[in-house]
């Protein structure tokens, strides 16, 4: 079975960061540089193959920035 796996829209990314602590396997860093708006930060980007498609990300970011994608029976 594929896991989900957490898509970013960052045009709406604040840069919070909440996303990355709401990972519970720290499968997220706030590294990714770049614009968003009127923002020039750091954006959140899966760092490692930890993520277990659980969505706790997408769930905690108050922007709604992130969509799971994938085939995965879980959301
Ligand atoms: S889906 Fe779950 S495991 Fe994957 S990056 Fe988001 S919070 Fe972490
Ligand atoms: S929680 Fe949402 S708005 Fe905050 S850094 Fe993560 S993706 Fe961006």
């Amino acid at each position: 079975m594929k896991k989900k796996t957490p898509v970013f829209d960052y045009l709406d990314c604040v840069s919070c960061g909440i996303c990355a602590q709401a990972c519970p396997v720290s499968a997220l860093g706030m590294k990714k540089e770049g614009k968003s708006g009127k923002y020039r930060n750091l954006f959140p980007e899966l760092v490692n193959d930890r993520c277990i498609g659980c969505g706790a990300c997408a769930r905690a970011c108050p922007m709604e920035v992130i969509r799971m994608e994938g085939d995965g029976d879980e959301s």
